[in-house]
């Protein structure tokens, strides 16, 4: 048990953001209430790749991503893909994440990404003995695998980058050490970058523990609930209208992931936030199942060897709130991955599963007040990342409401107030 002091805390969005929010205040002693609208942990936190990784630090918007994915987009066969129409918002969002592809701002999203990423890293290792987290975490590094000898070349650059800039070296392998340390991948792949302290997890498990340790700790984890607008008085909000009436509180966090958007109005403020779908598919856990996780850069695939099934992850569409699971789509999630491993895949499917990744155009996380109601707090725009960057920014939010100096500044991610 933690001390309870008199102030009451809602966080609206139960998902890897609003639960580690959730789990950082109540730790600070404060009453808190998490309110979620389907089950927790249903969002994009479910089925993604559950991989902890600081090295996948650079953003999408980068020097060379224009003209690298922004040409094949409207391929439908490209694990990137736009879906044609008449939107503004994706116009706009478009245009802006195209005026930050170069090195300055990639080196600025990173520099903002990485003191996330690193936290991370280390308190889910707090919390793995704390609380007995039992998520299939695994410290197995992260393996970024080529096909061909070029494209793996071309990889140097990225790698000189994060070692200048974050001394975040990886170690070359060529082929016949790739096999030597992960034999499960195809004779003919012509090497891969390893980062030995990246590590990995199974999503569910860790949102169901999540709901587990909530519970432990007196949370009001309240499923099926869903919030449609705040109860302002002045430049405060003083509750939230549910179905089930008012729920009243002191403090504010709306971590509700892609569909942040939704709640422009509500908090005064531009939420640029693209919601970008991606796929996974999770198989059984394969007899002779690989022990590192792998990116297939050229394919924009992940493979995760979790120790209890095996998933293959990524696509990246912007279809708006699309809900639908297009076959043609989810199957090059196996194409992508056979050229890479030497059994890429099972017959028998357990899961299909489809998330939309909260992406903000520049890659930078927003964690920040309200400029319309002084006690809200708005934790979103995680990208591909929030897995990774899931219990840092729930510190963050709880220092940040309880007026505690940061672990980590919070500058970067003042996106309503900067200048
Ligand atoms: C294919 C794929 C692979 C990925 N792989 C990785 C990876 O390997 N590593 C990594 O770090 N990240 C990965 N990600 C990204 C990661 O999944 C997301 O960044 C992260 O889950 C976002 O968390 P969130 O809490 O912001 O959003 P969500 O998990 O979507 O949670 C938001 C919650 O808010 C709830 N909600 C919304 N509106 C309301 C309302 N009005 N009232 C109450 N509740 C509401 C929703 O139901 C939802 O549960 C991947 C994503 C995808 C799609």
């Amino acid at each position: 048990m933690v001390n309870t002091n008199q102030s009451h805390v809602v966080v609206i969005g139960g998902g890897v953001i609003g639960s580690s929010s959730a789990y950082f205040l109540r730790q600070a002693g404060y009453r808190v209430t998490l309110l979620e609208k389907d089950a927790l942990g249903s969002g994009c936190s479910h089925g993604n790749c559950g991989l902890v990784c600081p090295s996948d630090a650079l953003p999408l918007a980068g020097p060379g991503a224009i003209g690298k994915t922004l040409k094949t987009l409207f391929k439908r066969h490209n694990p990137l893909y736009i879906k044609p129409r008449i939107s503004p918002r994706l116009w706009f969002w478009l245009a802006k994440f195209a005026l930050r592809c170069n090195a300055r701002h990639m080196l600025q999203a990173a520099s903002a990404r990485m003191p996330l990423l690193e936290s991370s890293l280390h308190l889910y290792q707090e919390l793995l003995e704390k609380e007995q987290l039992e998520c299939e975490w695994q410290k197995n590094g992260l393996l970024y695998v080529y096909k061909d000898t070029a494209a793996m070349e071309g990889y140097r650059a990225t790698d000189a980058f994060l070692t200048k800039h974050f001394a975040l070296p990886a170690k070359r392998l060529e082929a016949c050490e790739l096999y030597e340390l992960e034999p499960a991948v195809a004779d003919d792949v012509a090497g891969g970058w390893y980062y030995e302290d990246d590590a990995h997890l199974r999503p569910d498990r860790l949102m169901a523990e999540w709901k587990r340790i909530l519970l432990e700790y007196d949370v009001d984890v309240r499923e099926g609930t869903e919030v449609f607008k705040f109860k302002r008085k002045g430049i405060n909000a003083i509750g939230v209208l549910t179905r089930d009436g008012i729920i009243e509180a002191d403090k504010f966090v709306l971590a509700v992931g892609a569909i942040s958007p939704r709640w422009e109005k509500e908090i005064g403020a531009d939420i640029p936030i693209q919601p970008g779908k991606g796929y996974s598919l999770t198989f059984p856990r394969p007899q002779y199942s690989p022990r590192i996780p792998m990116i297939f850069p050229q394919h924009r695939v992940a493979m995760t060897p979790m120790q209890t099934g095996y998933r293959l992850g990524s696509t990246m569409e912007f279809s708006g709130y699309d809900k639908k699971i297009n076959r043609r789509r989810i199957n090059l999630l196996k194409s992508g991955a056979e050229p890479y491993l030497r059994e890429p895949y099972g017959e028998e499917v357990v899961e299909e599963w489809f998330g939309w990744r909260p992406m903000i155009y520049h890659g930078i996380p927003i964690i920040d007040t309200s400029p319309r109601m002084d006690n809200v707090l708005v934790a979103t725009g995680h990208n591909m990342l929030g897995l990774s960057m899931g219990p840092a920014t729930g510190k963050l939010v709880s220092e940040l409401l309880s007026g505690q100096p940061p672990h980590v500044s919070a500058d970067p991610y003042r996106l309503f107030h900067s200048k």
